[in-house]
């Protein structure tokens, strides 16, 4: 299995002054760890991430954005492309998280769509998917992670191009996580529902673990089987907080 990809979603966070300060941080930590055990990646509001993609050039520190539209170009007021991300040095971007599926409907088939739109302008898409409070109270988690996965992965997804991000949405920023052994049923059912889609590429693809992700509990979160890495909110606003995650990373 490849190294734990350890990613920070700043959100509608920080303005270029305090963004760049961090991302030149967070470089330099990494600038200074002989052979790090993990992959670091930042994904910042897209108006900042010009400016942190030629601070961090050739750090190591990966870039990425935090949604992309499904077309290349056009008449899409206030949207952005794949290929504009990739223009701006980016590697990496989230599509789907359960934010963007709140607040603008995304349903699977338009995460799908702009999954596809990433990876064809050879950005890693990391396609969220996670239950509901109410869906995991009446025993649905497992069949709406599966039904997520089936919608929501585009044809030709390969380990290379495709990581998944299991996020519960009751855990998104609450404090609240679900206990290891709950992490770990939920983990290997995506990674069976990835074999039942892409029987050749499953094993290799990195899923994620999001969700109220700390310093205090993500050894035991990134110790659990198949999680291959975290997708940090909050705690990736502080350079201290989101790289004792990345060090917990590696056990
Ligand atoms: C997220 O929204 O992707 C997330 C994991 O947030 P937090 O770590 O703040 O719960």
């Amino acid at each position: 299995m490849a190294r734990k990809l350890i990613a920070g979603n700043w959100k509608m966070n920080l303005l270029r002054p305090e963004g760049t300060a961090l991302a030149r941080d967070l470089a330099l930590r990494l600038a200074r760890t002989v052979d790090p055990a993990f992959d670091l990646l930042i994904c910042p509001p897209a108006t900042i991430i010009a400016p942190i993609a030629d601070a961090v050039q050739g750090s190591g520190l990966l870039v990425g954005g935090q949604d992309c539209h499904s077309a290349q170009d056009g008449a899409h007021t206030g949207d952005i492309s794949a290929r504009m991300l990739a223009d701006l040095g980016c590697s990496h971007v989230i599509v789907g998280h359960s934010e963007r599926r709140q607040d603008h409907g995304e349903i699977d088939l338009v995460v799908a769509e702009k999954a596809a739109a990433a990876q064809a302008e050879g950005l890693v898409a990391i396609i969220c998917v996670g239950e509901t409070e109410a869906e995991r109270n009446d025993g649905r988690a497992l069949q709406v992670c599966s039904r997520q996965i089936a919608g929501s992965l585009p044809q030709g997804a390969t380990a290379e191009n495709t990581v998944i991000a299991y996020e519960p949405v009751w855990a998104i920023g609450t404090g609240r996580t679900p206990t290891t052994a709950d992490v770990a049923e939920v983990h290997a059912h995506i990674r069976a529902a990835l074999g039942a889609r892409v029987p050749s590429e499953a094993a290799g693809i990195r899923i994620l673990y999001g969700g109220s992700v700390k310093p205090g509990n993500a050894a035991e979160l990134l110790a659990v089987p198949n999680v291959d890495g975290a997708l940090v909110g909050g705690a990736s606003l502080k350079a201290d907080d989101f790289w004792a995650i990345a060090e917990a990373s590696v056990g």
